[in-house]
């Protein structure tokens, strides 16, 4: 077959087998699997890979072993009853094909606020063409559709080339140590991964690092009557809060506009202050105030730099404040920390994805960053292995109440993620 009756083949049966594609995300999102409780939804992932006649490595990782490991995030962790399942298609490797790894994760985020839920988020619902539930979009919207292109293809298809891996990891919401997990294990070595996070169809080579912060002011109270006699630490907060405005906009004009998967979106790399906390009474002086947030840098930038230029404007803000210059702001660097990653977009891996997503949808795919992080930075930055963002999601929906996505981009999506297997993989008796 040549690939223009691939092409119309994969179309047609990605459309006549999506009762399948909903069923495989359905059965996920059917299971609750909130960070820390995976091992029930991860059983479900192994029993479908069997069902694909995927060979499949199912572990709990040691929590010591890990730890150990330069890849390892610190957040208090552990991995009882938290496994990491693997399903690999063994490919005849004659050289023809490349081999494809596709990491997603099951774990999602806390469906609350409940009352804000028109339908359980934990039961997959069809309405008005978008499938819901939590999880629909980040990502086991995108994690089904891969496994379902997988099936389609080799039991379709043909049988594929190079070796198609699927990992399913539990803790990426909190860091990827999941993913760290899967390095450890030795499935570190792929031609190129799909990380199937939400990116509405469009092809994301590139995520961006961040790094929470939390910023504590010390002021002195006194009594509102004689305010004089204290120092206010939301006074100083404030000054501080905008100080932190000014560096996100310095940061984007200077740096991050100019980052070539950035540069089109209306802010590159935020800079957000998700929490202001001070005073103790209302007519008082407030003694503390704490500000709480994320930084993010763009592919280009290390943490230890970014870290370094927001200190840096925390510590100019102090200049010339008798008060902030006695008793300097306290920056404390906690929780979340990683890297930004790209692949360049000239490489082999993407203009394959781009040609393989407009041979099939007929049109030019967009292709940007993602804007925030993913796991990709653990294969990419450690193993070199070209990677990039592909799912059906929507950002926007994920994490939100009331998470969906859209059946007819499913569809799309995963015509394209079929087309992207077959050409990168190669296939043999079509
Ligand atoms: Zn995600």
């Amino acid at each position: 077959m040549d690939n223009n009756s691939l092409k119309e083949k994969i179309s047609k049966l990605v459309e006549e087998s999506q009762d399948r594609l909903i069923e495989i995300c359905s059965r996920l999102i059917n299971i609750p699997s909130v960070t820390g409780d995976e091992l029930k939804v991860q059983l479900e992932v192994q029993k479908l890979m069997m069902e694909m006649n995927m060979e499949t490595d199912f572990w709990i990782p040691d929590d010591r072993e890990i730890r150990e490991s330069s890849y390892f995030s610190e957040n208090g962790e552990s991995f009882q009853n938290r496994p990491v399942v693997v399903g690999i298609l063994k490919g005849q490797n004659t050289g023809k094909g490349k081999s494809l790894l596709i990491n997603g994760h099951v774990d999602v985020v806390t469906p609350e606020p409940l009352d804000k839920w028109k339908t359980n988020p934990f039961q997959a619902i069809i309405k008005e063409g978008k499938l819901y539930g939590r999880g629909a979009s980040d990502m086991k919207g995108g994690l089904g559709m891969a496994m379902f292109c997988a099936e389609l293809l080799t039991k379709k298809i043909g049988r594929n080339d190079g070796d198609i891996t699927i990992v399913s990891v539990p803790a990426e919401e909190n860091g990827g140590n999941g993913t760290a997990a899967s390095l450890l294990r030795g499935y570190t070595k792929a031609d190129g991964a799909i990380f199937p996070e939400p990116t509405s169809n469009q092809i994301q080579p590139a995520h961006r690092g961040a790094a929470f912060w939390r910023i504590y002011i010390d002021g002195k109270a006194s009594h509102g009557g004689t305010k004089y006699k204290g120092i206010s630490a939301v006074e100083k907060g404030i000054k501080i809060a905008q100080v932190l405005i000014e560096l996100e906009k310095v940061r984007n004009e200077t740096i991050c506009s100019k980052e070539h998967f950035y540069k089109d979106y209306p802010l590159s790399a935020p800079v957000t202050l998700g929490i202001f906390n001070g005073g103790q009474f209302t007519s008082g002086q407030p003694e503390h105030c704490l500000l709480e947030g994320c930084i993010e840098y763009v592919p280009g930038e290390k943490s230890k730099d970014v870290i370094q230029s927001f200190e840096a404007a925390v510590k100019n803000a102090c200049v010339g404040d008798e008060w902030l210059e006695n008793h300097p702001p306290k920056i404390d660097w906690f929780g979340l920390l990683y890297e930004p990653s790209e692949t360049p977009e000239d490489d082999a891996f993407i203009q394959m994805a781009k040609q393989s997503f407009e041979k099939v949808l007929k049109r030019t795919p967009v292709v940007n960053g993602f804007e925030a992080g993913t796991d990709m930075r653990l294969l990419r930055n450690n193993f070199g292995v070209p990677g990039f963002m592909f799912g059906a999601g929507d950002l926007a929906m994920a994490h939100a109440p009331n998470e969906f996505v859209d059946i007819a981009a499913l569809i799309e999506g995963a015509k394209a993620m079929t087309m992207m297997m077959a050409d990168w993989c190669g296939v043999f008796n079509i």
